[in-house]
């Protein structure tokens, strides 16, 4: 059988100068400093640019390989393809890095105004949580749409059309079929969405409704009461918590399952600061051997999802070869979004609030699991954001007010609601900028959650994973983590579920 060699160099190759441009990057997003992203990038799109290259990569493809060897030279023709189709599309490709890159720092400098001064978004998210006061909360809410104008008038409007443009000069139907095409998905995933909301919109207006009677005096819930009513089911979220030992508390759960962060280089940059990502991040700098971990944290219990979440993909990074950088290249979304909100839902886990929380483990159990259930309930209305984000690319739009009227249309279809204000916030959602055709990776990421703990259950005869913490840490490393660039994400899902994927898992 041939020998994939060349193939090796020309990933390990690409994977170097993407170290570097993840390396600056991280700079950029940590403190605003640009040493040169754009540049960087530049340099690793050269070799997928590479017309040498590009036929040894084809020529790998006529020889006679094994599966695992055939999986490597595909992912890596996937990786060059697009890059060879037309000089047109190598041109909008880079102008839209170049674009994105400015927007991001757009996004990154900016700073919501509240009651005449400048708030973190820490603060923002504080005020949501507990303020009584339902007026302000409802201004902090709407304030987040501020950068709305800003990012427009920066050329939001141009990204989007030169993504059009890239997706039309590529061959693909829209935009949205070309990420998913990338991603290894198919658009039927997103079949019948509106009417599965409309089958678990009645169960969450209950919810919400018994909620808002008890906690506001109103059964009318709104956006901005949403994170209040969390807080009001389970107060131990504004819990003040001592984030000077969150490296120790951390690591004091990942060595439940067998994983222990301090053999793992990780780097983390935690506080705020400004001209800082407000988000959190991780950054692989270079699969299974530096990963880092930009996040914003004061010192709430709550605070501690996104610390989870993070290290969640540095372990999943980790658990993959260091020395297969082609395999690694197949790694889905939502495996990784999935595999970092799993580690997060930790967060209501007993496991892991024991000791750090005060109040008895019983009361502060009982209240998580109410707030699970709320959570649950509301799972669906992430697909507002999702439908929103992929509609961007599908619609005709010349102004801030049409990519507005887009959003409320969305919010309609899936919450059959009347918009809530004159402007919603959906600017401030990095994700529109950075990552377009990304945000169904934590809502299906989730859904694989469910199945993964069902089928682990199943398998053990356990009703809760913490009751083989080692054993689920196995699972996950050898069957999830592990394997995770081997195969496509529906592959994946169906060999560990043995059924094909569906919405059904999301049914509370
Ligand atoms: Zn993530």
């Amino acid at each position: 059988m041939a020998s994939i060699e060349k193939l090796r160099a020309i990933a390990r190759e690409l994977e170097q100068k993407g170290s570097k441009a993840s390396q600056l990057s991280w700079t950029l997003y940590t403190t605003g400093f640009d040493f040169g992203v754009v540049q960087a990038q530049e340099e690793t799109t050269a070799v997928l640019r590479n017309k040498h290259y590009y036929r040894t990569v084809l020529e790998h493809r006529e020889l006679d390989l094994g599966p695992l060897d055939r999986r490597r030279g595909e992912l890596l023709y996937r990786g060059f393809r697009s890059y060879h189709v037309s000089d047109e599309f190598n041109r909008l490709e880079s102008a839209v890095r170049a674009k994105r890159t400015e927007l991001a720092k757009v996004l990154n400098a900016h700073r919501v105004r509240l009651g005449g001064r400048e708030v973190r978004s820490t603060e923002i998210a504080q005020i949501l949580r507990s303020s009584p006061d339902r007026a302000l909360r409802k201004k902090a809410f709407l304030a987040r749409a501020q950068v709305n104008r800003p990012l427009v008038e920066a050329g939001f409007l141009d990204l989007v059309r030169l993504r059009k443009e890239l997706a039309a000069a590529y061959g693909a139907p829209d935009f949205v079929a070309y990420q998913l095409e990338m991603a290894e998905l198919s658009p039927r995933v997103f079949d019948g969405w509106e009417q599965q909301a409309a089958r678990l919109r009645p169960r969450y207006q209950e919810v919400c409704a018994a909620l808002g009677r008890k906690h506001l005096g109103s059964d009318r819930v709104m956006p901005w009461d949403t994170a209040y009513l969390g807080a009001r089911i389970a107060p131990q979220l504004a819990a003040p918590v001592d984030m000077a030992r969150y490296h120790e508390v951390l690591r004091g759960l990942f060595l439940k399952f067998g994983f222990d962060i301090d053999r793992f280089n990780i780097t983390y940059d935690i506080f705020p600061r400004r001209n800082k990502s407000e988000w959190g991040y991780n950054f692989t700098i270079e699969r299974g051997r530096d990963s880092r971990v930009l996040a914003n944290v004061e010192g709430r219990y709550q605070e501690l999802g996104v610390l989870l979440h993070e290290t969640g993909h540095a372990v999943h990074s980790f658990s993959l070869d260091p020395a297969d950088a082609l395999l690694n290249m197949g790694v889905s979304g939502i495996v990784s979004e999935g595999i970092a909100n799993l580690f997060a839902g930790f967060l209501y886990h007993r496991s892991f609030f024991g000791g750090l929380l005060p109040g008895g483990v019983r009361v502060v159990g009982r209240d998580f699991a109410r707030l699970r259930e709320f959570n649950r309930a509301g799972a669906f209305t992430a697909m507002c954001g999702i439908l929103f984000d992929q509609a961007l690319y599908r619609e005709d739009l010349a102004s801030l007010d049409d990519i507005n009227q887009l959003y409320w249309s969305r919010h309609r279809r899936i919450m059959d609601e009347k918009p809530y204000a004159a402007e919603p916030a959906w600017g401030f959602r990095i994700h529109h900028t950075t990552h377009p055709v990304y945000l169904h990776n934590y809502f299906l990421g989730d859904l694989t959650n469910e199945m993964l703990k069902q089928v682990f259950c199943k398998r053990h005869k356990v009703r809760d994973v913490m009751e083989r913490p080692k054993a689920f840490g196995q699972f996950l490393r050898d069957e999830v983590m592990a394997p995770s660039g081997t195969w496509p994400f529906l592959e994946l899902f169906e060999r560990i579920s043995g059924e094909p994927f569906s919405l059904r898992w999301l049914a509370p």
